[in-house]
């Protein structure tokens, strides 16, 4: 189902990273592919297997031999694209790429734009665009659990969840619009008890879908962990601490984070991103600085956790209180700093902050001194941030990760909820049916049944060249 002739050509790209390596690999997706390869030859067999591998010499328009090559042919109906397909393996010479790629192109071939080969395994009705996209999220996967997920996606569990509600959906939409044709003469096609619970059925796994988008980014994007506090805290000291490299600048002078600071480590196949913001204060007159402000403050809504870090020798401060209070309770830890200067309350500091927790049921981790903390302080915080996670429990169920996923299933979850209260308002079948319509046609975009150009241009957009 390609459209155009565009799409009828026979594409070409290099698919390892650019640059020197042992080997690098050239694809040919299009029907002219083995053909193409047969003309810069040296000998190929005439009728190729399926799945084999074929030692060849690559000649320039000289019939100078370029590189010798192994050539792994797929028949058509038989490969990623389900075009014919063939893979080229030269030596990693980026210049004996580009020749080889040159001679394809003298010959016919088009050079493949970005997401191109998955393009075609999605117009070719290899995969669905879920599934597409899910090729992007296991190649650029940060960590284990991420591209656990974009496998699972891309083997289908997720498109499989999502078929299932498109089929109950069908399945409803035809049985009431059956029951409208068939009304005038009264006869009952399906019983209301049935239809309800279908769509009840429906709304409930979508529910659960909509429901997994958080934690499906959280695995495919990593946990983002601001670092928040009054200026001189120690939130780049907690960053560095983590990170274990000098990535942010640790001074006493305050207001020192003019910008956002981020480092990653993972913990348990978690990505966990710190950020260190600028320090919170209200007052001052630098205007960078301010600007830091503002965009910490989007860091700290956008965040899945805040650490808010006190400067124990500064106790809690009305600015520490104010500070608090902006920030959602169900994703705060609290963390005291610098006890070793406030040698004899510091045991009281620790207690009037657990007590801050407990009174505004928050989760205070109140260690020390963050820049003595050990190894053991370390595995106790992200212990802790790892909770927050969820990431822990390993989902036997299909997770939504891609936020145009989420949007699509979101307004479908609305447009059943929108069909149920029609139904219960004793509203006509035909008043039920346009909502269950609406849902339908959003499930469809998701999966690509139904998509316009722009759609595609934004998913396929943000593919590498090659893939
Ligand atoms: P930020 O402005 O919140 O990022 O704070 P910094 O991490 O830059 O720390 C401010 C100052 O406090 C630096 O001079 C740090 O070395 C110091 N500092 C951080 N943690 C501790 C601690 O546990 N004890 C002591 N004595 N100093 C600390």
């Amino acid at each position: 189902m390609l459209n155009g002739a565009r799409d009828q050509q026979t594409i070409c790209a290099v698919s390892t990273p650019a640059g020197y390596g042992g080997i690098s690999v050239i694809r040919l997706t299009g029907a002219k592919s083995y053909e193409f390869i047969s003309k810069i030859s040296t000998k190929l067999p005439l009728s190729p297997t399926s799945h084999h591998v074929y030692l060849t010499k690559i000649k320039d328009e000289k019939n100078q031999i370029v590189d010798e090559v192994l050539v792994t042919f797929f028949q058509q109906g038989h490969s990623f694209t389900g075009e014919e397909v063939v893979e080229i393996s030269c030596h990693g010479n980026p210049q004996i790429c580009e020749s080889i790629i040159a001679r394809l192109i003298l010959l016919g071939a088009r050079a493949a734009d970005r997401g191109e080969f998955t393009y075609r395994a999605f117009m070719n009705n290899r995969l669905d665009l879920v599934q597409a996209e899910s090729v992007l999220s296991l190649i650029e996967g940060q960590s284990k659990t991420s591209r656990q997920l974009a496998l699972r996606q891309l083997q289908g569990e997720l498109s499989q969840k999502i078929n299932e509600i498109e089929d109950k959906l069908t399945w409803s939409l035809a049985h009431l619009e059956a029951g409208i044709d068939f009304s005038t003469e009264g006869l009952e096609v399906i019983s209301d008890d049935v239809l309800f619970q279908t769509v009840e059925w429906i709304r409930s796994h979508l529910q659960a879908l909509v429901s997994s988008y958080i934690q499906g980014k959280i695995l495919k994007d990593g946990f983002k962990v601001a670092l928040v506090g009054l200026p001189n805290a120690g939130k780049s000291s907690l960053l560095n601490f983590f990170v274990g490299e000098n990535k942010a600048i640790v001074t006493p002078i305050a207001g020192t984070t003019r910008d956002l600071v981020e480092g990653q480590i993972l913990y348990n196949g978690v990505l966990i991103r710190f950020i260190d913001t600028a320090g919170l204060r209200t007052q001052t007159a630098d205007e960078i600085e301010m600007m830091g402000i503002a965009r910490s403050r989007e860091t700290i809504l956008d965040a899945d956790l805040n650490i808010f870090i006190f400067d124990l020798t500064r106790g809690i401060s009305q600015d520490d209180r104010n500070e608090l209070k902006l920030l959602r309770p169900d994703k705060l830890l609290l963390l005291g700093n610098k006890s070793d200067l406030i040698a004899n309350g510091s045991e009281k500091m620790v207690q009037e902050i657990q007590k801050l927790g407990e009174n505004q049921s928050l989760n205070a981790a109140p260690f020390g001194m963050i820049n003595k903390f050990s190894e053991a302080d370390k595995e106790l915080i992200l212990q802790r941030i790892f909770e927050f996670s969820m990431a822990g429990q390993v989902e036997s169920h299909a997770l939504v990760s891609h936020l145009r996923h989420f949007e699509g299933l979101n307004k479908a979850l609305q447009s059943v909820v929108e069909a149920q209260s029609e139904s219960l308002r004793g509203m006509g079948a035909e008043f039920v049916a346009i909502p269950l319509k609406e849902a339908l046609l959003r499930i469809q975009e998701v999966l690509g049944k139904h998509f316009d150009d722009q759609v595609l241009d934004r998913v396929f957009k943000e593919f590498c060249l090659g893939k």
